[in-house]
């Protein structure tokens, strides 16, 4: 009798053991856009497609709590973790006070940089603390939500990709002065107090260490202090940055990321945007984990190119990405380099050709 239930036994997690293999070991999240239009039913169809892939969380960008809690609700009702996806410092129709002034005397606002959107808010200001403190633990509030998703978390792109200068018409060897930003009186007051430097009258600002050093500080006091707010709710939170941190994200935005007192990193690992190819993600990625130094979870961000097949063909650099070919370099390099999962700008771009390559990479 004790034999047979042994057999019994032994049968049961043979047949268990069989199913492993299939079993999804690495952490896929994805980043897709949501909007008052969309079709709730269609979104959670998605879920499910995209759940049966082996993802396990999503990242959607929207931040009116009752499209997020919607949202929410139907990614737990398929087995998905929810990051509420939030751009912060880049937002039009606030206060004017609030927003950054760069160093030709220009406010965000009425001058944006780059593009008509870059209207960019001052991490410094204390209203804009607390009305960041108020939108995020709101949405944190919301029961389904496990992860607020911090995005644009940082200050205009003072040297923008290297990817991205053609399509912007500039050389950017040097910090550009109109994306350098917050030369408000209340920022410059603080930093002479702080240093003893006038920064105003300084030739060149983009040579003092403590200047860069100070704004900086500025992002992560701002992330620190929404993190409190988030936190409090019984929530986490999550953040996309730039890579590096220090190779990339603090000269080029001044995010110093390592700092944050986030719960689980996403560095927007963009190959194609800085000339790169996919081998570079192994170096990045190694540098990001040590960075953290294990105090949260690295997410390595891949940007998928559609239309891969004409690829070559596109000007636009925003329009590259990993073609099918690519996704085994990428993933590889960045799992081996201690990125706990990816995650992949956008599950509407994968093509069947990319989700074979990712299976047969991660079988
Ligand atoms: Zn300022």
């Amino acid at each position: 009798m004790k034999n047979w239930i042994f057999v019994i036994l032994a049968a049961v997690a043979l047949l268990a053991g069989c199913d492993s293999p299939k079993k999804q070991e690495v952490p896929i999240y994805v980043w897709s856009g949501i909007g008052p239009n969309t079709n709730m039913d269609q979104l959670q169809a998605d879920f499910r497609d995209w759940k049966s892939k082996g993802v396990v969380g999503v990242c959607l960008n929207n931040n009116n709590p009752e499209i997020v809690a919607e949202a929410a609700k139907r990614a737990h009702a398929e087995g998905l973790e929810y990051h509420a996806w939030i751009p912060c410092m880049v937002r039009g129709g606030l206060p004017h006070e609030w927003y950054a002034v760069n160093r030709l005397g220009q406010k965000a606002d009425e001058f944006p940089v780059y593009v008509d959107y870059y209207k960019a808010l001052d991490p410094r200001n204390s209203e804009v603390h607390e009305f960041f403190r108020k939108e995020m633990a709101e949405i944190a509030a919301i029961p389904e939500v496990d992860y607020v998703q911090l995005d644009y978390i940082r200050y205009p792109d003072v040297i923008l990709a290297r990817g991205l200068w053609d399509k912007y018409g500039l050389v950017m060897n040097e910090e550009y002065a109109p994306a350098d930003y917050c030369y408000c009186p209340d920022c410059v007051a603080a930093f002479k107090e702080q240093t003893g430097i006038d920064i105003l009258a300084v030739e060149d600002p983009s040579k003092v260490a403590e200047w860069a050093k100070f704004r900086c500080d500025a992002v992560t006091d701002l992330v620190n202090d929404i993190a409190d707010a988030v936190h409090a709710q019984g929530k986490k939170l999550s953040a996309d940055v730039f890579p590096g941190p220090d190779s990339y994200a603090v000269g080029m935005v001044r995010q110093q990321w390592n700092e944050w007192d986030v719960d689980m990193f996403f560095p927007m690992n963009y190959n194609d945007f800085y000339l790169e190819g996919p081998e570079w993600l192994r170096t990045v990625v190694d540098e990001e984990v040590k960075s953290v130094g294990g105090k949260a979870p690295v997410i390595s961000g891949l940007f998928i190119c559609r239309e891969w097949q004409r690829k070559a063909s596109i000007e636009d650099p925003e329009g590259h990405g990993l073609i099918p070919s690519e996704i085994e370099e990428a993933v590889r390099g960045s799992l081996e380099s201690g990125a706990t999962g990816i995650c992949l700008f956008t599950p509407g771009d994968m093509t069947p050709e990319h989700w074979e390559a990712l299976e047969k990479t991660l079988k």
